[in-house]
């Protein structure tokens, strides 16, 4: 089959099928998409080799349980032991031994094909397109914040990076009745947020007041995302870190301490949530497509993301 494959370089691959192990299925992937974990990836993000892409909707083509058979499907990425005690509390995203499609020890939905295990399948409701179905991971993600944090209606939260994530978490945080303001330096990716109700300010002129905040997202996708949130947090409020890149981030540990800050990671979430708020409209992704690529240019597709205007870039193998 053909595959996007990371060796030291991003190359366009034949490689073999994909071997379907005891309770997993086999799924032809319909779309993919290239979020910024998968850039850092090529950065040396993880030590990852093999195909990458954990954004992903297919359907079932092969499986060990009937219900699933020729269903369109979303898989949460992280594929856990089964038994740790992680585990056993529910937290498979955290179980120690466990690989992580596309970024972990697993290869990923670059490619035809993908395998599964199908516990971590959940079925994409008709009402929700293909195009929107691939914003599933990246939204549970976006969603995870409320898992971790409660947000009381009326909560003012800055959301830092105008990027993909920063416009997932925005629309998330705003429908669970916050009043977020965006903080970013694209005109067009801030006009959309503004369109959803969202405040906006442009950061790439001036600055916004310190201290301003009791909670402050950092969803930058770089390291000096997380100073920005700090220095826009309250004393005793919250700073989510959202980021995940390929190196180590320079911040200001002191005020942390002085101001009692509580510095909150955040990473994947779960799929359920994020599947009701795309069947319910309750968020909106289709805008945040900036281009689609056929699988054979994928390549070219990488190359497309390294412009600031692209959001997300979508694969289709359909
Ligand atoms: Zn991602
Ligand atoms: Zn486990």
């Amino acid at each position: 089959m053909k595959s996007l494959y990371f060796d030291k370089e991003l190359t366009l691959r034949e490689v073999p099928m994909p071997t379907r192990a005891p309770g997993e299925a086999l799924i032809k992937v319909l779309m993919a998409g290239i979020c910024g974990t998968d850039r850092e990836i090529l950065k040396g993000y993880s030590a990852f080799r093999g195909i990458p892409g954990h954004e992903f909707v297919g359907r079932v083509v092969e499986c060990e349980d009937p219900k699933w058979m020729g269903k369109r499907v979303v898989g949460e990425i992280n594929i856990a032991c089964g038994h740790c005690s992680w585990c056993a509390r529910g937290l498979g995203r955290h179980c120690p031994t466990r690989t992580v499609m596309g970024i972990v020890n697993r290869p990923g939905a670059f490619a035809e094909y993908v395998a599964l295990p199908e516990a971590n399948l959940y079925a994409v409701p008709d009402l929700v397109t293909d195009q929107a179905a691939v914003f599933t991971e990246p939204l549970a993600a976006a969603c995870e914040i409320l898992e971790q944090l409660t947000i009381s209606p009326g909560t003012r939260v800055a959301v830092i990076g105008d990027g993909r994530l920063g416009l997932l978490v925005a629309q998330v945080l705003k429908q669970a009745g916050a009043e977020v303001t965006l903080i970013g330096r694209h005109g067009s990716k801030m006009n959309l947020a503004k369109t959803w109700g969202i405040h906006v300010f442009n950061d790439g002129t001036q600055e916004f007041a310190a201290s301003s905040f009791p909670l402050t997202v950092d969803a930058t996708g770089s390291p000096g995302g997380l100073s920005e949130a700090l220095r826009l947090v309250e004393p005793r409020g919250t700073v989510v870190m959202k980021s995940t890149f390929h190196g180590a981030a320079n911040f200001d540990a002191t005020k942390l301490v002085v101001d009692e800050v509580t510095l909150l990671g955040s990473r994947c979430g779960l799929f359920a949530p994020a599947l009701d708020l795309l069947k319910l409209r309750r968020v909106t992704v289709q805008p945040l497509i900036t281009k689609t690529f056929p699988l054979n240019q994928g390549l070219e597709a990488f190359e497309y993301l390294n412009q600031n205007s692209a959001l997300k870039v979508l694969l289709d193998m359909r």
